[in-house]
């Protein structure tokens, strides 16, 4: 039998997805479960998009299209970027691809040789360790627990970038933690980002509408717009307008790199699909209700879920303010027990949790976090507060 290749073995099966798995399984058998564990918005695109699609098709080519993206989208996303204060780039400083989980993969591939380092902060996304690991990629992980509010400061930037890795991957707002960077904690990120110029910096923003409580959305460029030539934007369709299975994602960055994107595409995928492309281009341009609508439904749903975990004696949860994730911290319950159920770490508290109250949440080692767990609450509003209630329950039950 021949052998598969390595870097298949180094990929690991999503612990989200694991989770996802067995609350199915038990909602199969009966169990009345609530899922805390998917990051995928509970809404759908308006009506103009699916308008679009269906327009599309009717005259659709049929054909393969650009490698980079059609025109009328990358047109509309340098409009979206613009509003978003990241101005200046052209069409040739973008590429579209499928997600952007595809598009970081092939950014991995453009900037990463076998061996070359890559930096980024836990509690981090589970897809970037991975992507590194397949690309054959050191990862550097700087860790920022609860006490620095999940947030990367100065001092453990600096000490990173002083090892010259190859790429510095940054999330803001941050999944799993929810955490969003203030323009002040940016700039002082950006001072130590521009003495170091022989490092790549990718910016996963993916979550840059969501954002709460009037702190904003600020990138490295707004305060120090001479990282331009070596920082690249992430942006995707998935979470701000509902369509994460429509796959749409996009870069914005130096045109060497938007060009090195292009070229993988032209290898793995070619073209991202034509309706896809009208479709994605009615969200970007037409009304923005829905994505704002869903931010302020977030923003009060978090406020749910933290008068809730604040209520829990020895759970401490860092306030997020964007996405739709909290990260607690449950330490506390490590050593105790629970009915039959001995907790030891946050994977046998996720286990427990899930078998005896029926609650589906993720645990923060898959984040690079072993002390919390990931609660995504974009679940249906009438679900909420049930849910909460069995995990303060839970806690209250613990010996
Ligand atoms: N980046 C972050 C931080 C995410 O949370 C996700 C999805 O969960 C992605 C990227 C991937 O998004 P897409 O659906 O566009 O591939």
């Amino acid at each position: 039998m021949p052998q598969l290749a390595q870097r298949v073995g180094r990929a690991k099966p999503s612990a989200i997805m694991l989770i996802a798995e067995k609350a199915k399984q038990l909602k199969a058998a009966g169990r009345d479960v609530i899922s805390f564990s998917i990051g995928v918005p509970n809404f759908l695109p308006g009506e103009h998009v699916y308008a679009a699609a269906r327009e599309s098709l009717s005259h659709d080519s049929g054909q393969y299209g650009s490698n980079r993206g059609a025109e009328g989208l990358l047109d509309a996303f340098l409009r979206h970027i613009e509003a978003l204060g990241l101005t200046g780039y052209g069409r040739m400083n973008l590429s579209i691809g499928i997600g952007a989980k595809q598009v970081l993969y092939n950014l991995a591939e453009a900037m990463l040789d076998e061996g070359d380092e890559i930096c980024f902060a836990a509690p981090f996304w589970t897809t970037y360790r991975d992507i590194a690991d397949i690309v054959g990629a050191k990862a550097n992980i700087l860790h920022c627990g609860p006490d620095q509010n999940y947030k990367l400061v100065p001092a453990q930037l600096e000490a990173a970038l002083k090892r010259k890795p190859k790429v510095f991957l940054f999330n803001n707002p941050s999944n799993p933690t929810g955490m969003v960077y203030t323009r002040e904690e940016i700039a002082a990120l950006a001072d130590v980002l521009v003495k170091y110029p022989d490092t790549w910096i990718i910016t996963d923003d993916i979550y840059n509408s969501m954002v709460f409580d009037g702190i904003g959305y600020h990138n490295f460029v707004h305060v120090r717009p001479e990282l331009k030539d070596r920082l690249v934007f992430v942006d995707s369709l998935s979470k701000t307008y509902g369509m994460p299975g429509w796959r749409v994602g996009f870069i914005a960055g130096p045109e060497s790199v938007a060009k090195a994107v292009t070229t993988l595409n032209s290898n793995h995928i070619t073209s991202i699909p034509e309706v896809i492309t009208a479709a994605a281009v009615a969200a970007l341009t037409g009304p923005q209700d829905v994505p704002q609508a869903k931010c302020a439904e977030f923003a009060a749903k978090r406020d749910t879920v933290m008068a809730a975990l604040n209520a829990i004696p020895g759970v401490v949860c860092p306030r997020p303010q964007g996405a739709f994730y909290a990260f607690p911290d449950i330490s506390c319950a490590f050593g105790k027990r629970h009915g039959e159920h001995t907790i030891t770490d946050d994977v046998s508290f996720c286990a427990a949790l899930l078998e005896a109250k029926g609650v589906a949440c993720v645990p923060g080692s898959a984040f690079g976090e072993p002390r919390a767990m990931r609660i995504s609450y974009t679940c249906p509003t009438a679900q909420l507060q049930p849910g909460l209630d069995r995990i303060s329950q839970f806690f209250a039950e613990l010996t």
